[in-house]
């Protein structure tokens, strides 16, 4: 079977090592010359929307899938006329736009910071009034990793706050003032069988994240999968789906979704039964789900702008290197490390060692 994927970086990358023990062959279409994924598949190089390379992408593959959800929607539109595509345009519509999501996520109702739809300044103005401060105003398309938002502290801040971030459509939220973000990835198959990954802790630096930890009969866990649970079925959805949440008062309060495997399921290669990866494959192909559980404790360590000497990570028990094989930039995720171990003192303690050699 033969997978096309849109995007050509670290997740198209781990997605074929993933399928090529399933006997999947890949197709990357992705401007980048230099795209992360090429190494493991064919590479389209071309725009996103070039008919004449969708076209071809098209009559190459069994079905198509994204590694990310800014795709355009025309894109979308235009393979499905030739193509399955998983998951559905819907899905895309949906997460891609902050608006789309948070609205989703009300009429099911899964509990959401207050949230307003910002045209422009006057509705930011009108915004600030209805929600108070502090807000955060984001951009309801494109941003990712802390990008295309400004936290909005005092009413100076408010000011030409809608300009400073471009003057497109956004949304302006209540700030939560939460005690720790947590991330629960699913998977949905073509039949709606689902399944979800435990719940993991994820902490963000500069608005990236840095650390993930999966875990273990976590008290929310049952609230989370009934939520995540709402909205595959909302949206008929197949494959992994990553949802993000604030942990507030006790409960759960929607952040936002990933149609897409997820940096914070990154642990599940090494850390659980089938991997987000695999799963996702399965789910787009039709095969039956893999096992979800955990397989010991488990955490994840982005490598941001360069990676560590590969000796030193290496050297550390049960600590097992991602490198992505992109150029090294700051702000740039190049690669990750997944740490495991039998009991969480152990885990905590290998944590530590990754962070020594990080900051080296
Ligand atoms: P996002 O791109 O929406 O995931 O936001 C990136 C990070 O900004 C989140 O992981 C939070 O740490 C923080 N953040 C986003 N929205 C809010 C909010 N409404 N209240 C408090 N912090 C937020």
């Amino acid at each position: 079977m033969k997978i096309g994927v849109i995007g050509g970086g670290q997740l198209g990358r781990m997605l074929a090592l993933a399928g090529t023990p399933l006997g999947m062959n890949f197709a990357f279409l992705d401007p980048a010359p230099d795209a992360c994924a090429a190494a493991l598949g064919e590479h389209l190089r071309a725009d996103y929307s070039d008919p004449d390379h969708l076209r071809q992408l098209a009559d190459e593959v069994d079905l198509v899938t994204f590694e990310f959800e800014s795709v355009p929607a025309e894109t979308v539109a235009f393979l499905s006329q030739f193509v399955p595509v998983y998951p559905c345009a819907e899905s895309l519509r949906i997460a891609r736009d902050r608006w789309f999501e948070k609205s989703l996520f009300k009429d099911l109702g899964i509990p959401t910071p207050a949230f307003a739809n910002v045209l422009d300044q006057a509705d930011l103005d009108h915004a600030v009034i209805e929600i108070g401060l502090p807000a955060v105003l984001k951009t309801r398309t494109l941003g990712y990793d802390g990008k295309g938002q400004k936290v909005l502290r005092k009413p100076e801040d408010v000011v030409g706050a809608f300009a400073e971030l471009g003057s497109v459509p956004c949304i302006l939220e209540g700030f939560v003032p939460f005690s720790g973000e947590v991330s629960l990835v699913a998977v949905r198959g073509r039949d709606g069988e689902t399944r979800f990954y435990p719940l993991v802790h994820n902490t963000h630096v500069n608005g990236i994240l840095n650390l993930s930890v999966a875990s273990s009969n976590h008290p929310l866990q049952a609230l989370a999968e009934d939520y995540v649970g709402r909205v595959l079925k909302q949206l008929d959805y197949v494959g992994v789906l990553a949802f993000e949440f604030f942990e507030v008062d006790g409960g759960l309060k929607a952040n936002e979704i990933a149609p897409r495997v997820h940096n914070s399921g990154h642990w599940t290669i090494e850390g659980a039964e089938c991997s987000q990866f695999e799963n996702h494959l399965r789910a787009v192909a039709g095969l039956p789900l893999g096992s979800t559980a955990k397989v010991g404790e488990s955490a994840m360590l982005n490598f941001i702008g360069s990676v560590p000497p590969v000796d030193k990570v290496v050297a550390i028990d049960d600590c097992h290197l991602h490198h992505y094989g992109k150029a090294f930039k700051a702000g740039r995720k190049v690669g990750h490390a997944t740490l495991r171990s039998k009991d969480l003192a152990t885990l905590q303690a290998r944590i530590k060692d990754v962070e020594a050699l990080i900051e080296g």
